[in-house]
């Protein structure tokens, strides 16, 4: 048989087709492993580095003490802190940004700070819709913080036991 034959008789009786369609056939009744994602989500570690969050304590103080150990062991230089000293003789920052272009979400900033005031969330649906909304700077550090507040510190106590 020659190969144009081969080729008519394929083409006359749809074997291309059918030969895709069995494999749709043979999957239809199967495990489904996908999702419907955005409805519906796969779980996700504690331990998973999203978008940063800055924290405070219950009554409402920052918990960064600008100590800068962030800022020089982030290793693709995203953190950029500025700070003063106050009346009582605690450091504060006056400025906190960060480069979420930058940022390769090592988790290095959260591991050094002292106090646990930088932290990454699970959050990872986020997006910028204007030029330099990747440099997220120290207020939307701290709100993104009080709004998430609960789920990090649930995921902090979730986490203790490998730290
Ligand atoms: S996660 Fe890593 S790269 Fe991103 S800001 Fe923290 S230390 Fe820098
Ligand atoms: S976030 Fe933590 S490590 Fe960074 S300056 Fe503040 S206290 Fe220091």
């Amino acid at each position: 048989m020659t190969s144009t034959l081969r080729h008519w008789i394929k083409s006359f009786t749809l074997f291309e087709l059918l030969k895709g369609l069995s494999v749709t056939g043979r999957r239809l009744f199967s495990p489904k492993v996908t999702i419907q994602y955005p409805e519906e989500k796969t779980p996700i570690s504690p331990r998973f580095r999203g978008h940063h969050a800055l924290r405070r304590y219950p009554n409402g103080e920052e918990r960064c003490i600008a100590c800068k150990l962030c800022e020089a062991v982030c290793p693709a230089l995203a953190i950029n802190i500025e700070l003063e000293e106050r009346e009582d003789g605690t450091r504060r920052t006056t400025r906190y940004d960060i480069d979420m272009f930058k940022c390769i979400y090592c988790g290095f900033c959260e591991e050094a700070c002292p106090v646990d005031a930088i932290v990454e969330t699970r959050i990872f649906e986020y997006h910028f819709e204007e030029r330099g909304e990747n440099i997220v700077t120290k207020d939307r550090l701290l709100a993104f913080g009080d709004k998430h507040e609960t789920m990090v510190a649930q995921d902090k106590a979730a986490d203790a036991p490998y730290r």
